[in-house]
């Protein structure tokens, strides 16, 4: 059993910065929960604060049901792995493996088949004689966290570990890393600022915004149904389009009406919206679910509107069109096979099933 608690913290350094501001989430046994939020959102200062490298200002951490507050790091039973490894140079992967076990003065014996076990978990039996030097920045990783591993934690602490890495070996790692939290069934708390590696790895997902935390909930959840303007513009790529619009009853219910077009809300929606009425709103929706006319699904006169294309962007998986539409340039990921050509005018279709309307004022969805 491994459980982390944090409740009502907050981290206020000497220089007034609020960095953590009041915040409250639970880690389960054996889950794996990514912070994720942008570069000085307070995601290292709440994992710091968790493995007791950062005093408290306000509030009270649990792990495994004790307050640990004033509990040294050495003896909360975690284990970190920092951005930069932080290996030592001089020593090898064993010794670099063996040595916070070699502190703790456990049994040579003991020392030896932790470390074994952790370089075959980690396919690196064949470097255990190698210097952190002769390895390549993969390599590394994996002994950084195989560091963490011998020491057998009741929680992981994992800053950006991938960052370092070039893009292919950051996917090949991510896979790697989740693979590895089935198998040593780990509770992890994982700061980062990808939002894939957050999608990709995580149970559970805490987002973090100018050391507030904006929506605690599984990947799907965030990405489906974002509890903020905030949450939906930093999860997909790219991003949500958000367009300022106005709610009207019209024929045979209620429609989006922005500068350049008026689409259909879908029946299930009305009731949500009926305060926004004659109102303005930020009318919301991702890329992926906006079609070219000729590749779309169920196209009708409700659900289609009419722009220019301004730019298309080939991907060879996808193609990213950016449409005028009104006043708003809209960004739809179309199918490849699409014949849009830029300066000339192109019929898209929403999934209005999976629209997104947000207050203007406080951002929060509507739906
Ligand atoms: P990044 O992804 O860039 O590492 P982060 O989300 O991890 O960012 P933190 O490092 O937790 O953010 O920093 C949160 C805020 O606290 C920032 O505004 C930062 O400048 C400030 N801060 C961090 N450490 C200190 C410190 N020791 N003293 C004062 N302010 C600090």
């Amino acid at each position: 059993m491994a459980e982390v608690r944090l409740e009502h913290v907050w981290k206020i350094y000497d220089n007034g910065v609020e960095a953590v501001k009041d915040a409250t989430f639970t880690v389960e046994d054996k889950e794996f929960v990514v912070l994720l939020g942008p570069s000085g959102c307070g995601k290292t200062t709440t994992l710091r604060m968790i493995a007791g490298l950062e005093e408290i200002t306000k509030g009270t951490i649990y792990i495994d049901g004790k307050v640990v507050n004033d509990v040294e790091p050495k003896d909360r039973d975690i284990a970190m792995v920092f951005q930069n490894y932080a290996l030592y140079p001089h020593m090898t992967v064993y010794e670099n493996m063996a040595f916070g076990l070699r502190l703790r003065k456990f049994p040579k014996a003991e020392i030896d088949k932790r470390v074994k076990e952790a370089a075959r978990i980690l396919g690196i039996e064949n470097l255990l004689d190698r210097k952190p030097r002769q390895l390549s920045g993969g390599q590394r990783q994996r002994v950084a966290v195989g560091r963490a591993i011998v020491r057998n934690p009741k929680v992981f602490l994992f800053d950006e570990p991938l960052s370092n890495l070039d893009a292919k070996l950051r996917v090949q790692m991510r896979a790697e890393l989740k693979k590895l939290h089935h198998r040593l069934e780990a509770t992890i708390v994982y700061v980062t600022h990808d939002q894939v590696e957050a999608m990709t790895m995580a149970n559970k997902i805490v987002v973090i915004k100018d050391g507030v935390i904006q929506q605690i909930g599984d990947p799907h959840t965030i990405y489906n149904k974002p509890a903020n303007k905030f949450v939906a513009g930093f999860i997909g790529s790219p991003p949500m389009n958000f367009i300022n619009a106005k709610i009207i009853r019209g024929e045979g219910g209620l429609w989006v009406q922005t500068s350049g077009f008026k689409v259909k809300v879908p029946k299930e929606y009305e009731d949500a919206l009926a305060d926004y009425i004659d109102k303005d709103v930020t009318f919301g929706i991702r890329p992926e679910n906006i079609y070219d006319k000729m590749f779309a699904y169920a196209p009708t006169p409700e659900n289609t509107i009419t722009g220019m294309v301004d730019v298309v962007e080939p991907l060879g998986s996808e193609t990213i069109l950016h449409v005028k539409v009104g006043d708003d340039l809209i960004t739809a990921k179309v199918d490849p096979k699409t014949k849009a050509q830029e300066g000339q005018n192109i019929d898209l279709v929403l999934d209005m099933e999976r629209m997104h309307v947000f207050d203007p004022e406080t951002e929060k969805a509507v739906i």
